[in-house]
């Protein structure tokens, strides 16, 4: 494993938590990022603290079981509470270096409704997202949340939190930033499609072409594919 830079680690971090709070995808202090620095360190954001007010140095490293290490032994913020989901995904995918977990509104309020997000509408959803799989609610901050993800986020990099949040996971923040992107964009586009009272799914066929031409674009089709 390539240990990343991490100045380069803490402006990326910085700038993923400012677009996620400016974009509504979390609010108050809500909301947890973190990138694996190496095999032995997590950058992570502190508790209790809006994404928006950060600065570089305000982050925090850790260990891979969440204890403080090094200089960031000397600050007085703590990680977030919901670390352990995010030491549970680098335990499960060694491939993934970076977790973005926030409270996108119009994505979590389908898991609210119990309303899957699995209707192929948009091209760019197909291909990345997939169905999104649903973990079960597991009460915020406590171990049941890394249970109910470890299974799943095997197989995906975007999944949800029934009635919570949503996780998105990538080589790269920006990576599991944007996947955050198009999860809400889609969300959002099927509440409206649903509220103006058709929704015209891609057939099969167009499906099974979008996935034929992924190579175009350097990407393999989600595991969680739409059917
Ligand atoms: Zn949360």
């Amino acid at each position: 494993m390539n240990p990343l830079n991490e100045f380069k680690a803490r402006s990326e971090m910085l700038a993923v938590s400012k677009l996620a709070y400016e974009r509504g995808y979390l609010c108050g202090t809500e909301g947890n990022f973190s990138i694996r620095l190496d095999e032995k360190r997590v950058l992570t954001t502190p508790r209790g603290v809006c994404k928006a007010r950060l600065s570089v140095s305000d982050f925090l490293v850790t260990n891979l079981d969440g204890d403080l290490i090094g200089e960031s032994l000397k600050q007085s913020k703590k990680p977030s509470t919901e670390l352990a989901m995010h030491l549970t995904v680098y335990a499960e995918r060694p491939d993934i270096r970076a977790v973005v977990h926030a409270h996108p509104e119009t994505a979590v309020a389908f898991t609210v409704a119990g309303i899957a997000l699995d209707a192929p509408i948009l091209p760019e959803a197909v291909l990345t997202l997939g169905a999104i799989p649903v973990a079960p609610y597991a009460t915020p901050s406590t171990s049941e949340v890394s249970e109910s993800i470890r299974e799943i986020v095997k197989s995906t990099d975007c999944l949800l939190l029934k009635n919570h949040g949503s996780l998105t996971v990538g080589r790269t923040i920006f990576d599991a930033f944007y996947l955050l992107e198009t999860l809400e964009h889609y969300a959002q586009t099927l509440l409206i499609s649903r509220q103006l009272g058709k929704v015209e799914v891609l057939s099969e066929e167009q499906v099974q072409k979008l996935f034929s031409i992924c190579s175009i674009y350097g990407i393999k089709p989600p595991q969680s594919s739409i059917k």
